[in-house]
């Protein structure tokens, strides 16, 4: 990923989920509202004013926990159910 001037990497993590590898980079850039954020390699992003939340959070969207895959499931299945 491309990195500006005003940000410092402060991490990377390495996982995968929705059977893919995916790879977040946690970053720290002084001039956003939220300084500490994380980017993933599937697009997904997260913001956080403090240093945190950012490393938890960001090891956890790379390694879900079972729950987590259930309840991606679930979210998946249910818009179905309901059409019916
Ligand atoms: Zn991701």
């Amino acid at each position: 990923m491309q990195m500006k001037d005003t940000e410092f990497r402060i991490g990377t993590f390495h996982g995968r989920h929705d059977g893919a590898p995916v790879k977040v980079t946690s970053v720290r850039d002084d001039t956003r509202p939220d300084p500490y954020f994380w980017l993933c390699s599937c697009g997904a992003t997260r913001s956080f004013p403090t240093e945190d939340g950012v490393f938890p959070s960001a090891w956890r969207h790379t390694h879900p926990t079972r729950l987590d895959r259930l309840r991606q499931w679930a979210t998946r299945l249910l818009p179905t159910r309901r059409a019916r």
